[in-house]
């Protein structure tokens, strides 16, 4: 049982890094909360700081209603499991998950009963007696997560704790942790630079860029929602397509023009405008649109200005999709395009591509923050 919160939460490094700029958040029981962002964006100094292996520059992390700024980590009743399972060599598995309670002097009974029910848990009882040495880096990824287990904790902090596995035992462990959480039933936070194991796993994920929380919400939210060009592009792949785009309002209605194209804005998009009151008129903006928010067809052959045509450049088949990369005519941009594994097309056979105009995102052209209110 426990929240944490942080307050204005800052931290300058000695050198002079603003590494983490007034961090405000506050984390529910039992939510499993994700960090994500680019290397060097603040995400394990702001889990440091929770965990208490770095002073706080600036600002205040309660955990429950218990201000910890001055609250060495042993009594934060935290565990942490990081990227290097950090494992004693030269003990069984037995003994390396039962060794932090050995050092607090638990009862040799109670430290065997916790170790038994976590290796239950993490389907590592027929291991008990082997060494690390012996173990693949998912069995060795669990036993460090049987030694945060067994303490009991308030609270699990995960520096990227997957990092070092390979792409199949990644997806493994991504399930076992998401299934382990539920089980616990404890505030889980999780430190990761992929947004794959951030959208899988994070009931709420917090987008993280120089030091700045740039959005907090769920992964619907982020992927259908972003509130930048900054969450757009990093949360989904492949990224959002970009394109620099002036608006044109002609009566009632809006378009927009890139090239020698000229979209019309749907009613239902011009109504989201957080500001509907000004002037568009010509107004440069960049429209995002996801790859599966448009189609591809045969070249339509005229000369309409909402017949945008390409080229194919490159095509990845994937099995259950294909991506397209399209090199537009008539204007500079190039686009990609998630279409489905019977792909009909060749490499610079001439398509048109339909854009789902329902689904635009529009961005400022110079802050970077979306212009629409939520859908
Ligand atoms: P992330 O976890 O998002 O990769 P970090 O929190 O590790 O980012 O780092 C944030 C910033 O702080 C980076 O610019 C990094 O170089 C800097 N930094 C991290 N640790 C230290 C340190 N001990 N001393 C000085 N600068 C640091």
């Amino acid at each position: 049982m426990a929240t944490i919160t942080l307050k204005g939460v800052t931290k300058v490094y000695p050198n002079g890094v603003k590494a983490v700029k007034e961090f405000n958040l506050e984390i529910h029981d039992k939510e499993f909360v994700v960090f994500v962002g680019p290397s060097g964006c603040g995400k394990s100094t702001t889990l440091r700081m929770i965990a208490g292996l770095e002073d706080i520059t600036e600002g205040e992390i309660f955990i429950d209603d218990k201000l910890v700024n001055n609250v060495h980590p042993r009594d934060r009743d935290i565990a942490m499991v990081f990227q290097n399972y950090a494992l004693y060599p030269y003990m069984t598995v037995n003994e390396n998950m039962g060794f932090g309670l050995k050092l607090r002097k638990v009862p040799k009974r109670e430290i065997k009963e916790k170790v038994e029910r976590a290796a239950d848990v993490l389907g590592l009882k027929e291991y008990l007696d082997t060494k690390p040495g012996q173990l693949s880096g998912g069995q060795k990824q669990r036993v460090a997560l049987g030694r945060a287990i067994v303490r009991n904790p308030k609270v699990f902090l995960l520096d990227e704790p997957l990092s070092n596995l390979d792409a199949k035992m990644r997806a493994v462990m991504r399930t076992e942790l998401i299934v382990l959480h539920k089980q616990l039933q404890t505030t889980f936070v999780y430190v990761t630079h992929d947004q794959v194991e951030a959208m899988t796993m994070g009931s709420r994920i917090v987008v993280m860029k120089d030091g700045w929380i740039q959005q907090v919400d769920t992964p619907d939210n982020l992927y259908l929602s972003p509130t930048n060009k900054f969450v757009a592009g990093f949360i989904g792949t492949p990224q959002m397509n970009f394109i620099d785009i002036e608006l044109e309002i002609e009566g009632e209605k809006m378009f927009a023009c890139f090239g020698r194209y000229r979209l019309e804005i749907p009613e239902k998009v011009i109504k989201r405008l957080k500001e509907p009151d000004l002037d568009y008129h010509l107004k440069l903006v960049t429209l995002g649109i996801r790859a599966e928010e448009m189609s591809l067809v045969k070249e339509i052959d005229n000369d309409n200005y909402d017949n945008v045509r390409g080229s194919i450049n490159v095509y990845e088949k994937l099995g259950n999709e294909t991506l397209a990369y399209i090199d537009l005519r008539g204007a500079e941009d190039k686009l990609i395009v998630r279409a489905g594994s019977r792909f009909p097309f060749k490499i610079e056979d001439r398509v048109s591509i339909k854009f789902n105009m329902q689904y635009i995102h529009l961005f400022d052209y110079d802050s970077g923050e979306s212009m629409l209110k939520r859908g």
